[in-house]
């Protein structure tokens, strides 16, 4: 398979890595499938490998992922700092994986950052924080921080060998970032899942916990959410309001809404959905598009966030009444 990165970049990791002895992994806040399976993937790797491995997560991990973590080795750090702390502090390597940056990763990034570790960055978005690392593979012409891994340690050591709950690990990252193989699928991809099934990934049971592993209040939220869809024909754009009192209704836990971005898009003629979820103290974003229409630049300059041309999130501290005035003004931008 075609290199991804440079020969100098692996020099430099190998090296890196011959003066390593303890390894830290960490990811985003608010992980998800691609964050828990790229720890999960390369944690236990390196472990067999000889190294002493901490995997963090700067927030707990949604249930529907704990299959890929079934020895709750992930140190989540918002529970547990004092442990992710000193990890951070006596690593010899630290590797950032899906994100652009430590700021993704809040008070742990910080701690990051002021670590005298060797820094990796690992990931898929666009705007790496290059300053932030010693050694940055990263790319977006790439299906996920999964596959970017898996890539990188093939390159490495060709003749790597992964356990089946690696590469289901990893594969489980890919299904769910490329919702279903559904976008940012290049060649790579396909090449990377049959590699990954043939060191024993487990497709139905990666669909099986995902995909249909749902609480009966999350589908009867999910019958709500349906029946509310607001269509914005003129924009292309299907739309989703979930308020704190229609969650209470249905018996909301973290996570039941996992997805319910994707479902204005299933409708014939709309290429942009967004779904805002209201918290505490103010209403999630997320935005999802077709084709080339980059909803990361709305979520940079309307809603305080960022991601991907397809797939971007962010916040809003306005109150519900503004959702619709102000989704109009920033698609004005973005929409012919
Ligand atoms: P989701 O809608 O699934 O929460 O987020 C979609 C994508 O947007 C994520 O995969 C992530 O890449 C990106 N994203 C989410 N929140 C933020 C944020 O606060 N800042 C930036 N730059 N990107 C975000
Ligand atoms: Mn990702």
């Amino acid at each position: 398979m075609k290199d991804l990165f440079p020969k100098k970049h692996f020099e430099s990791w190998h090296k890196a890595l011959e003066q390593t002895r303890k390894i830290v992994l960490a990811t985003h806040v608010n992980p998800d499938g691609d964050a828990i399976g790229a720890l999960m993937g390369l944690g236990p790797f390196f472990k067999k490998e000889g190294y002493e491995v901490t995997m963090i997560s700067p927030t707990r991990y949604p249930e529907f992922l704990s299959f890929l973590d079934p020895g709750n080795e992930i140190v989540v750090y918002s529970r547990d700092n004092q442990t992710a702390l000193h990890a951070v502090n006596q690593a010899d390597m630290i590797v950032a994986l899906d994100v652009s940056g430590f700021s993704r990763m809040d008070e742990l990034g910080k701690a990051m950052q002021k670590a005298t570790a060797f820094k990796v960055l690992m990931d898929h978005h666009t705007d790496p924080v290059t300053g932030e690392f010693d050694l940055v593979f990263s790319t977006t012409r790439i299906s996920s921080t999964c596959e970017l891994t898996y890539r990188v340690i093939k390159t490495w050591k060709e003749n790597a060998v992964f356990s089946k709950d690696q590469a289901t690990a990893f594969l489980a990252g890919i299904i769910t970032d490329t919702n279903q193989f559904a976008n940012s699928v290049y060649p790579g991809t396909f090449r990377v899942t049959s590699e990954l099934v043939t060191f024993g990934a487990d497709t139905e049971f990666i669909y099986d916990q995902i995909y249909r592993n749902f609480s009966y209040n999350r589908m009867r939220l999910m019958g709500y959410a349906l029946q509310n869809i607001r269509l914005l024909p003129e924009y292309k754009c299907g739309y989703i309001v979930l308020t704190l009192d229609v969650l209470e209704k249905f018996g909301y836990s973290n996570g039941d809404t996992e997805g319910f971005v994707n479902l204005p898009l299933a409708i014939k003629g709309v290429s942009v959905s967004a779904f805002f979820l209201q918290r505490a103290d103010h209403i999630k974003v997320s935005l999802r598009s077709k084709g080339d229409i980059p909803v990361n630049e709305i979520a940079r300059k309307f809603y305080q966030g960022g991601g991907h041309l397809n797939a971007s999130a962010g916040k809003m501290t306005d109150s519900t009444e503004d959702i619709e005035p102000l989704l109009k003004k920033a698609l004005g931008t973005i929409i012919a």
